[in-house]
């Protein structure tokens, strides 16, 4: 199946360009939920080709640009982070969204200096309920607390969705997203391949009533599909 690599996403307080670019393997891959690995590979020539495909679609209209590799934004080749780098100069886009994985976060600042704009380096929290995070999503991510999050990183990731969830953990994840952190994206989560038995459709029913109002927060996306943003 071929997959969508550009989209606009208009929509909400932050309207930006999306490109789902090809990477290196992710350094964890380990994730209990996580299909989108599928689409890393090692065959640097593939993934600088796609990133010229992709990247060539890019206007710069919005003056702001999100780049989703399947992982993490130093598992660009340099190629093609310069590539990006580049890109946002000539296009004049001012704000660069990207993602990276807890394991990088002594590179975080160095990162959003190469990029030379507004860098925002999205972490995949999921939660910031430890037991959850680690022992049932697997993402070996240890930290003292919320606080160290908020002080590698501005902008988050959340899960809703998903068994072991309870109600009291999702607010106070969120309430975590609004008061410590400047953007958040928050996704429903969506059964794949690897996730078998691991939504919870009770939750996710509440979440969706209880938080109607999210969306309109100018800081938070909230992705109903994992298709929202247009690309995947
Ligand atoms: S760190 Fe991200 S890309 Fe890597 S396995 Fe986990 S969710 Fe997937």
């Amino acid at each position: 199946m071929s997959l969508v690599r550009y989209a606009k996403h208009a929509a909400g307080g932050h309207p930006r360009e999306v490109v789902l670019l090809k990477g290196l393997p992710c350094v964890w891959s380990r994730c209990a939920f996580c299909d989108y690995i599928d689409d890393n590979t090692t065959d640097e020539a593939w993934i600088q080709r796609v990133a010229d495909e992709t990247l060539a679609q890019v206007t710069g209209e919005f003056g702001r640009l999100q780049v989703v590799n399947s992982g993490s934004i130093q598992e660009l080749p340099p190629g093609v982070q310069a590539g990006i780098r580049d890109l946002l100069k000539t296009k004049h886009i001012t704000e660069f969204w990207t993602e990276s994985y807890w394991a990088y976060r002594k590179r975080f600042d160095a990162t959003r200096a190469f990029f030379g704009v507004d860098t925002h380096l999205f972490l995949g929290v999921e939660t910031f309920d430890d037991d959850l995070r680690n022992g049932v999503l697997n993402k070996s991510m240890h930290w003292t607390g919320p606080d160290e999050v908020a002080a590698a990183t501005d902008a988050i990731c959340l899960m809703v969705g998903f068994k072991g969830q309870t109600r009291d953990m999702i607010r106070r994840d969120i309430d975590l997203l609004l008061t410590k952190f400047r953007y958040g994206i928050v996704n429903l989560f969506t059964e794949n391949r690897l996730s078998h038995g691991l939504m919870d459709d009770e939750i996710k029913a509440w979440f969706c009533e209880e938080y109607a109002g999210l969306a309109d927060e100018p800081n938070v996306d909230v992705l109903w599909t994992n298709t929202d943003l247009g690309v995947g």
